[in-house]
This record gives structure tokens, sequence and C-alpha cells, in this order.
């Protein structure tokens, strides 16, 4: 395959320029990023051509539940019994099952404009509670369908050892993720040799609830210290109020005053803030993980957006439960959510950035690079060769100045607008369909006859 590609206008760090030649090598690392170059002779001129966005969170196993958990149960439904659904599904799938149930998730998130994934994996034993005999089995299944599907991956193993605060003993229903920080430790020893260009290892603590301060501090201590950190962290108030219960702290508030936050570490939802918190994080150069599709389908609460913006603070997107697999539903319901709260238009931006959708996206590009502590991003040497060609002959885009296409893709319309893929340089998208889809579909629909029949 071609190692270069001429856009008629690519999206750089500092907004759209014209005429960019972008070349990569071999490993699918740029080389060359030229603005106002001259086309040669018969070379193909792409549209418009801007980064991949980076889903800063993801449970890949949760996608065989989308659409799953939408009936009302006998009493009120929350995020708690939802959760008790999703670790009833969570207890039988196979190490093949979870990695086709990834595959047809990664090549669904690629073909709408993700190129690289945190996957926050907690699956780690089998189904009586036992290690596998190979203690990495899921988590090198999960790696194994990014790289089949093209997808980069900062693989997460998660550090679950409690049910809740104050070290609560795990349930029989949570067996599968049982960890501590020896064996995460050595999961993360033994997933080494899968690190490259497309794949990079970190670590997370499930949550304050499944891992005490402690075992954090441990944990990150031992970590190489360029590895991305991930938590969850705030997503609903009865977590707030059970982390004041048992430590006089909210969440956020121990976790700065008990970690050294930087920008290795991802607060994933970040949802309950007080104004402190609000500050405390956005000094810290940690990046926010706002999963806004997620988030409402669980009814969590709305991320204070304007206020972390005006406190310069990093965030990104994620998909989470993959109710959604489209970084545009992501962005244009972060956006609506904090419309229909405050009741005014036109949040996500600043001074030097009026345009929501040329904000939202600059900045969740940031976010999400720094959360996957890869090299992705921006298209800048150096940088993974991760692109997405617009189509150009939607009636949507046909014409359009380049300043006006991240407004009209991510609020214009429900059209998939994201034709070709390229991910570390090479071609996983075309036409808007993945090189595997058939593949990819046929044993996703196997397994789902499967989990079907629990
Ligand atoms: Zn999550």
């Amino acid at each position: 395959m071609k190692q270069s590609l001429f856009a008629k206008h690519a999206l750089l760090g500092d907004g759209w320029a014209k005429n960019v030649r972008l070349s990569w090598n071999m490993n699918g690392d740029l080389t060359i990023v030229q603005a106002e170059a001259i086309a040669l002779p018969h070379e193909v001129q792409q549209g418009y051509v801007l980064p991949g966005m980076i889903n800063l969170h993801s449970h890949a196993f949760q996608r065989a539940m989308a659409g799953m958990t939408e009936i009302a149960g006998a009493g009120p439904d929350s995020f708690w019994t939802w959760r008790d659904l999703m670790y009833r599904y969570a207890l039988h799938i196979t190490p093949a099952q979870m990695q086709a149930i990834a595959a047809q998730l990664y090549a669904e998130c690629l073909r709408h404009g993700y190129t690289a994934v945190c996957e926050f994996h907690y699956l780690h034993r089998a189904p009586d509670g036992a290690f596998y005999a190979n203690m990495a089995e899921t988590a090198e299944r999960v790696i194994g369908a990014a790289n089949a599907t093209g997808i980069g991956i900062s693989m997460l193993p998660v550090l679950y050892s409690h049910a809740d605060f104050n070290d609560q003993p795990l349930r029989s229903d949570q067996r599968r993720f049982s960890t501590d920080v020896e064996q995460i430790l050595q999961l993360i020893q033994q997933l080494e040799s899968s690190r490259n260009a497309q794949v990079e290892i970190g670590v997370a603590p499930h949550s304050l609830r499944a891992a005490n301060v402690g075992q954090i501090r441990a944990l990150v201590a031992a970590l190489p210290k360029t590895r991305p950190i991930h938590i969850h962290i705030a997503e609903q108030e009865r977590e707030v109020d059970a982390c004041l219960a048992a430590s006089g702290k909210r969440p956020v508030e121990l976790l700065l005053e008990t970690q050294q936050l930087d920008q290795r570490w991802c607060l994933v939802h970040a949802t309950h803030l007080n104004p402190a918190e609000v500050a405390g994080i956005a000094a810290s150069g940690a990046v926010a993980g706002i999963c806004t599709s997620t988030e409402g389908n669980l009814g969590d609460g709305f991320f204070p957006l304007p206020d972390y913006i005006a406190a310069q603070g990093q965030f990104g997107i994620g998909s989470d439960s993959h109710v959604s697999h489209s970084p545009i539903e992501e962005l244009r319901w972060l956006e609506y959510g904090q419309r229909l709260r405050l009741q005014g238009r036109n949040i996500a931006q600043v001074a030097g950035q009026r345009r929501v959708g040329d904000f939202l996206w600059q900045a969740c590009l940031q976010g999400g690079a720094k959360a996957s502590g890869r090299q992705v991003g921006q298209l800048a040497v150096g940088k993974r060769a991760d692109l997405l060609i617009l189509d150009d002959q939607h009636p949507n885009l046909q014409d359009l100045p380049a300043a006006e296409v991240l407004n009209t893709w991510i609020f214009a319309g429900n059209d998939n607008l994201v034709r070709d893929v390229i991910v570390g340089g090479k071609l996983v998208v075309q036409a808007g369909r993945h090189v595997e889809q058939e593949r990819i579909q046929r044993e996703y629909v196997a397994c789902m006859r499967e989990l079907r029949r629990l």
C-alpha cells in the first residue's frame, strides 16, 4: 500500500491547513506533514482528512449487552440494578466469545471514527473464579481482537480487590474480577511482549470502592513511569456518599490528597465534583474521561463541563458500555446535555475557538492521546498515521469550507460521514466498510446466538 496521502484540507494541531502531504514509514509513524504542498500529476487528492478519535474508556464485553437492559424491573431501576444484570452476563462469557465481541466492537468503532481505544479490562478469571492456565488469556484475546481489526489499544488490566469501601470482601458474582496488586503486576509483566507502536500496557485500579489507597500507591509505584493509569471515580452520588461515610472525604478529594495525580492519570466519569475538585483535577494535568452516552444510559448525572473548561481542564471521550460506538454521538450528547442542563447554547468553547465542534474534537484528541499513553491524536511528524478521510461527496460536505466541516459532521444529521480509515498507516475501513467486516460479523452473530441461550 502507498505510504502517503494528499489532502486538500487536513486538520492539524492549530486548525485546518490546505494542500497537505502526509507520508509515513513502514512502522506507521508520520514522517512528513507538509502544508501548502503541490499535488503531483495523477496524485489522488482527498477532501477532508483529520486525526482519528481516541476512545478512552471501553469495557469491550459489554457490547454484547447493549440494548438488553432497557426493560423496567419491579422496583426503581438504577446504575446498581443495571450492574447486577451486567454481572450475570459477565459470569458466562468465554475467552473466544470475548474476542469475537471485541472484534465486532472495534470494527464498529473504526467505521465511526475511533482509531484507538483504552480497554479497562477486568474479566481476568474463568467463570469458576480460578485463573486460566495462561493468566493473561482474556487480556491477550482482547489485544488479539484489536490487532485483527487494526485499532490501536491501551490495555489496562484492572485491579479489583474489594466489593466496597472499607475493604469489603468481593461478592460471589465478582469472582472473575478478583485481583491483588501482585497479580496485576504479574499480568502486566506477561503482557510486556505485546507492546509495540499499536499496543501500550497501562493499569487501572477499578475505583476507590474496589482498590484502597495503599494498593493504588503500591501499584503506581511499581509501574514504569510512562504508562497510563485509569480509574473510575465519582460516577454516582451513592459512591460519593459511601466515600464520605468511609473516609470523611469525597472520592476526587480523597484521590487528590492521597495520590500524585499527573498527566498519566485518566479520571473516568468524574461526574460529581465540587469546585475545589474541578480545580484540583485541572491543575493536576490528569484527563477527565467523559462517557456521555453511557452516563446518560445509566442516569449518572452531568459532568460540570463549563466550569472544567474554564479551569483549563483536559478531557476526552469514551464509549464505556458501548450503547454507542460513534464519537459524533458522544460529542453531540456531551454538548446537548449541557445545553439542556443550563438552558443555553454553544457551551463547549473558549476565547480562541468559538466553534463548538472544532473545540470538542481537538480537545478530545489531546485528552484522549494523553490518556492512551500513545503517540496519537495529531497529524504531526512522529505521531501515528491514524487518519479519517470523510466522504466529501456527501451532500452535507460538498463544497463546504473546511472551517464548517466539524460542526456539520457533529451537529447535522445521522449519516456516517467517515469514508476511509487508516490506522498506523494501514487501510482498515474502505468506503464505509471494515476490510474484515463479513468475517467479524459472522463470528459475532454466532457468539451472540450462544450467549442469548443463557
Ligand atoms: Zn467503565
